[in-house]
């Protein structure tokens, strides 16, 4: 197959005394993001929406929120890890767009950085990189300042035999 679709999903609380990171970057505000690890919802989302797109599972059967390892880690090395599993398993990511659902912090002037960010991890380049940010019109848990959540959908292609595709350079 050529070419195989993917989507994920995650929600976070949002609370006091955590930091809050969202696709790697460090975001000024008064709550972050509650979780095992350092709970950045939009890696996580992707990191689903790229085990979806190959059918292997879901964040929580690679990266188990029990194990200790886990705690407090970086999500982009998470996502650096996903990366490479979809490499060996022959495909690479086409194009990722995210949309993330938080009612404050504005995210507005932190989403180029974000893209930036998470396509330097990803070796893509950054129009290969959409992420969008929206209110909930102040409705429901989000639209409250109580959470934080994202949609992701990626799309893999299948990696050509006969290209030169540097796999070590991938290697999480
Ligand atoms: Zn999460």
């Amino acid at each position: 197959m050529k070419y195989r679709i993917g989507q994920g999903f995650d929600i976070h609380q949002l609370i006091e005394d955590r930091d809050l990171i969202l696709g790697g970057v460090k975001i000024e505000h008064s709550k972050g993001l509650l979780g095992h690890s350092d709970a950045d919802a939009l890696c996580h989302a992707i990191i689903d929406a790229l085990f979806g797109a190959l059918a292997l599972g879901d964040i929580g059967q690679h990266f188990p929120d029990n194990d200790p390892q886990y705690y407090g880690c970086d999500s982009t090395d998470l996502l650096k890890k996903a990366n490479y599993i979809v490499i060996k398993s022959g495909y690479k990511i086409n194009n990722i767009d995210a949309t993330i659902k938080a009612q404050q912090p504005r995210l507005a002037p932190f989403i180029q950085q974000i893209q930036h960010n998470l396509a330097d991890i990803l070796k893509l380049q950054t129009n290969q990189v959409s992420v969008k940010a929206k209110t909930m019109e102040h409705l429901d848990s989000i639209g409250d300042g109580r959470a934080i959540a994202v949609d992701a959908i990626v799309l893999l292609e299948e990696i050509e035999l006969d290209m030169q595709f540097d796999v070590k350079n991938h290697q999480g």
